[in-house]
């Protein structure tokens, strides 16, 4: 992690992170809810978007419980002061068993061997710690198969110092609206913890939706949803925006630092896989992909400079892009560039962006390096 410079040193690339659109679509996702638990999904630097100051707001905004994917994220949240419950949503190893207990962090049990760990770690440290049981039904990911899902309580559910307060699964074809897939997933998920309570194994707080189920699968919304890439302004997939209507939390902009024109035929960037047709004013802006700007973007997208859409042009390096601003009036250094966000009356958003690389909204935010300063406005 880039140490952090002294706030007053000017940055030309900055991510302006807008708290108050964030607050809102937290009210959004809770409104689609009736009684289930709401837990912000915060994971992989909040989406980009800077994880400490996120979490912040989504506790202040009425987010009851955290999500996030690493210890480590964890951990930094417990560090910055942050009390709400915080579950750790991917898997842990044995030996990470001893932070997640100290720093009171809720487990995803996918083994025996990590049940254990959690035990064995609880009792050392003269604690409870509570865990949930994550079941594969279908993403096979993470998580305990169901026909097994029996047998593991027999062998864990009673180890000691462990609460199960939880059961859930995570649906792999919700996104992308195959309710067929995802009804079978779903029904599968009842009838193993209808099996299970059969057997006095009881999980108070059963889970299975994200983003997706929060919007469109009410009925399958039970004790507890998990929304995450909404909260950040975007559906997961384009249906969906029918249905709600969310703002997007960040803008990503940089600055014109250096403009040159160039004669006819001019080699433009490493390989020079962009040649001038005629005189050409090229702007180079201080973002590549060593800022997690994609490389896949090279001759591949727009950005906006005075209103307007140019170009990406030539490969992007690791610290810099070109952009053809020859068609942009009283264009000079030092203008703001837009690569993610609105100018004048345009916009582009991470999904425009996500689309140009035939990537997802979620690549685009997240791969946003720490080096880039956020701004929280
Ligand atoms: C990432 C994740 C979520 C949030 O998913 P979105 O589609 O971003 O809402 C919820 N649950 C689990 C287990 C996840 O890994």
């Amino acid at each position: 992690m880039l140490p952090h410079v002294n706030s007053l040193v000017e940055s030309h690339t900055v991510a302006e992170i807008d708290l108050a659109a964030f607050r809102s679509n937290v009210n959004t996702m809770k409104g689609k809810l009736d009684h289930s638990i709401f837990l912000a999904v915060i994971k992989t630097n909040a989406y980009g978007h800077g994880i400490v100051p996120i979490a912040q707001e989504a506790v202040e905004a009425g987010a009851e419980r955290l999500g996030v994917t690493t210890v480590e994220e964890g951990a930094l949240l417990r560090q910055s002061g942050i009390h709400s419950p915080i579950q750790i949503l991917s898997t842990i190893t044995p030996d990470q068993a001893d932070d997640v207990v100290h720093y009171h962090l809720i487990a995803s049990i996918s083994s025996e061997n990590i049940a254990k760990a959690i035990s064995n770690s609880a009792v050392k440290q003269n604690r409870s710690a509570t865990v949930h049981l994550k079941l594969d039904t279908g993403l096979h990911r993470f998580g305990i198969n169901p026909e097994k899902a029996e047998a593991f309580c027999k062998a864990c559910y009673f180890l000691p110092n462990v609460y199960w307060e939880g059961i859930y699964t995570h649906f792999s074809n919700a996104d992308e609206g195959d309710w067929v897939t995802t009804e079978q997933q779903y029904q599968l998920f009842r009838n193993t913890v209808k099996a299970l309570e059969k057997r006095e194994y009881l999980f108070p707080l059963k889970h299975v939706g994200a983003s997706t189920i929060a919007i469109e699968r009410k009925h399958m919304h039970l004790d507890m949803v998990r929304p995450g890439i909404a909260l950040f302004g975007y559906q997961p997939d384009v249906r969906q925006r029918n249905i709600i209507s969310l703002k997007p939390v960040m803008t990503l902009k940089t600055k014109l630092v250096h403009l040159r024109t160039l004669p006819p035929n001019s080699k433009v960037g490493y390989g020079g896989n962009y040649v001038t047709k005629r005189h050409e004013k090229i702007g180079i802006i201080p973002i590549g992909h060593g800022d997690g700007y994609k490389r896949r973007l090279s001759n591949n997208g727009y950005v906006l400079v005075r209103g307007q859409r140019v170009e990406i042009v030539g490969t992007i390096s690791l610290d810099q892009t070109f952009i053809n601003v020859t068609d942009v009036p009283g264009v000079k250094e030092g203008d703001e560039v837009v690569l993610i966000g609105s100018q004048g009356e345009d916009t582009i958003s991470a999904r425009d962006v996500a689309d140009w690389i035939h990537s997802n909204v979620d690549e685009v935010l997240a791969s946003l390096m720490d080096r880039v300063r956020r701004i929280y406005t």
